[in-house]
């Protein structure tokens, strides 16, 4: 069975106290509902609360600790930057590149993603890599073409072992802290797709074993419908990882 994975966004959110103590509940909740071995939950939590989250976590399996960003170079003169080498060796286990708010308010491109992509696996992080198009996209029809450049021009150039060691999460701008989700139709045809794309490249084999998240505005009454696509393979949530309640309910919905 292909890994399923459900990763929590925090972006900004949540002083220490509040997000020690969220990382704990959710701890609890996955001890009293253990995980499957082909179920991951992530929590990419502020880069700041990563080391103290990491060991509130660290002795529940399946349960690992994210960051939402690196830098593309180990170390160096980069002013208030994290490397991926800096998360690897606190044990941070995964990082989310090209989320579209770093598209858009640091202007990360699709060449400077591919350097980040290359240094996170280099340093032994798994990677959720962001693709997505804006609704002007969509709406001009286009947007299987603007993810195929996306992909192309930062992921693509993997070999097939290091794509093992990615997802890919879908995620419609239009759709991010909207409240308008993707139909699951929707989202099931941008997701069958990029898998076609994957397998033209690296073969069925290799396509089959990416999971490939879906991200906008999931929440506890439509995760269940959407995992339910073929080509779903779990989330990555934004508002509604930030709740105890809504989070552990997508938890539970995963396949
Ligand atoms: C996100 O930012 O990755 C996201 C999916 O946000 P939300 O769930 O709030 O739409």
């Amino acid at each position: 069975m292909r890994q399923k994975i459900v990763a929590g966004n925090w972006k900004m959110n949540k002083t220490y106290s509040e997000a020690l103590s969220l990382a704990a509940e959710i701890g609890n909740y996955i001890e009293q509902n253990p995980l499957a071995d082909h179920q991951h939950v992530v929590l990419c939590v502020p880069a700041i609360y990563v080391v103290d989250a990491e060991q509130e976590t660290s002795s529940i399996d399946n349960l690992w600790v994210g960051a939402q960003n690196c830098h593309y170079k180990d170390s160096g003169a980069f002013t208030g930057e994290i490397s991926a080498q800096m998360l690897q060796s606190v044990g941070v286990k995964y990082v989310i590149i090209g989320h579209s708010e770093r598209r858009e308010y640091f202007n990360e491109t699709n060449n400077l993603l591919k350097q980040k992509v290359d240094n996170a696996l280099a340093n032994g992080l798994k990677v959720i890599f962001c693709c997505g198009e804006s609704l002007k996209t969509r709406e001009k029809n286009d947007y299987k073409e603007w993810i195929e450049e996306q992909l192309t021009e930062s992921l693509f150039h993997l070999s097939m072992p290091q794509l093992l060691n990615v997802a890919i999460a879908y995620e419609p701008i239009w759709a991010i802290g909207t409240g308008k989700t993707a139909s699951p139709e929707q989202a099931q045809e941008v997701h069958e797709h990029i898998r076609y794309l994957m397998m033209n490249i690296y073969g069925a084999a290799t396509a089959n074993k990416v999971p490939i998240l879906y991200g906008g505005s999931c929440n506890p009454a439509n995760a269940a419908t959407l995992f339910a696509q073929p080509d779903i393979d779990g989330g990555l949530i934004g508002g509604a990882s930030l709740k105890i309640d809504d989070f552990a309910a997508i938890i539970k919905a995963m396949p």
